[in-house]
């Protein structure tokens, strides 16, 4: 570990300032300026924190945590439909460790280069390691995808990558966790989607227009889905055994993949409904962002998420969402 004394502005000039590509001032002022959107477009704003031991573990590789505090920020743009512009970063670390910033800033860097999105100011200072990002982004007036809209005969749809699915981050959580053993590949492949989310802004984009509502998997589906059901003022019914599962959950047993899949947070997959008339467009929708989409269930009149088998029988299992402020799942 590189301690050095290098100071807080050294440590903004050297880690944290690019030259704009989008935003007229950046990084080094009291304040960064950007061109007021083009007319018609809504402003998306979104906020979310990362701490060390809640969020993340100290064994991730400081370039996957750069990542993961960016990806984490632009899924929420990505579940309204919104494009990123920039972002600010209120960064509080124990010391100044070089190793640590190099990586991590690497890591961050690569994803905003990603997505055209400049890092344009925020804050640093001593503290237990926290990361704190507010993205902004843009949407065209009223086409912004809202937790609200689901409608009943709605159908649900997931996002997931054409190889994998809901639950390999829980299941490498698991793993960190010491309840399940997984070794080389597998433990690669499910650590790499906990440690490495990919967010879904090129799906969130193409749904406009077809979707009716929609979240990001952050907390676990049921929590999330909750969420939308509460502001929808709907219920649902989900098919289980319909979420879709890499192969390597898809070779646990069957109770650890219903906890996973339906529980297990951090997937950063988008959850949405649309009618059912929509299935060629929000297929089409999907083909463009590059991601598989499954059928899990439908939006019903009737309050309450019903959570059955392949042959429509309930299961009985109660999944917990995340909170921070009850007891984990
Ligand atoms: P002020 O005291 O005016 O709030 P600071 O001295 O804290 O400004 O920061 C100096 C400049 O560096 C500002 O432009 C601020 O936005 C930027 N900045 C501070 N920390 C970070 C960071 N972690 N990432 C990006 N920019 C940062
Ligand atoms: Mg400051």
């Amino acid at each position: 570990m590189a301690t050095t004394t290098l100071g807080e502005f050294d440590l903004i000039a050297r880690y944290f300032t690019r030259a704009p590509r989008r935003a007229v001032l950046g990084v080094g002022d009291d304040c960064a300026l950007l061109a007021p959107l083009p007319a018609g477009q809504q402003l998306a704003v979104s906020c979310d924190m990362l701490v060390e031991g809640r969020h993340f573990l100290s064994t991730v590789a400081p370039q996957r945590l750069g990542h993961k505090a960016l990806a984490v920020n632009l899924s929420d743009l990505a579940a309204c439909g919104a494009e990123p512009v920039a972002f600010t970063l209120a960064l509080a670390m124990p010391r100044v460790d070089e190793d640590f910033l190099e990586g991590f800033s690497r890591g961050l860097f690569a994803l905003a280069d990603a997505h055209s999105v400049d890092l344009v100011g925020g804050d640093t200072t001593a503290g237990p390691l926290n990361i704190c990002i507010t993205v902004l982004g843009a949407v065209p007036g009223g086409q912004a995808l809202l937790r609200s809209g689901a409608r009943p005969g709605d159908e649900l749809w997931v996002s997931h990558p054409p190889d994998g699915g809901l639950g390999d981050a829980r299941l490498a959580l698991e793993v960190f966790r010491g309840s399940v053993a997984l070794t080389g590949d597998s433990l690669e492949a499910v650590r790499l989607r906990m440690e490495c989310p990919t967010p879904r802004v090129a799906l969130g984009v193409a749904l406009r227009g077809v979707a009716t509502s929609a979240i990001d998997l952050s907390d676990g589906l049921v929590g999330d889905l909750g969420h939308v059901l509460a502001r929808s003022a709907v219920g649902a019914t989900v098919n289980a055994d319909a979420l879709p599962r890499s192969a390597v959950l898809a070779a646990m047993p069957r109770a650890m993949q219903h906890e996973c899949t339906l529980a297990g947070g951090d997937d950063y997959e988008l959850l949405f409904s649309a009618p059912p008339g929509a299935e060629s467009q929000v297929i089409a929708a999907a083909k463009r962002a590059e991601l598989a989409v499954a059928r899990i269930g439908r939006i019903d009149a009737a309050p309450g998420l019903r959570i059955v088998d392949g042959l429509g029988a309930p299961l009985l299992q109660r999944f917990v969402a995340f909170d921070h402020f009850r007891t984990a799942s």
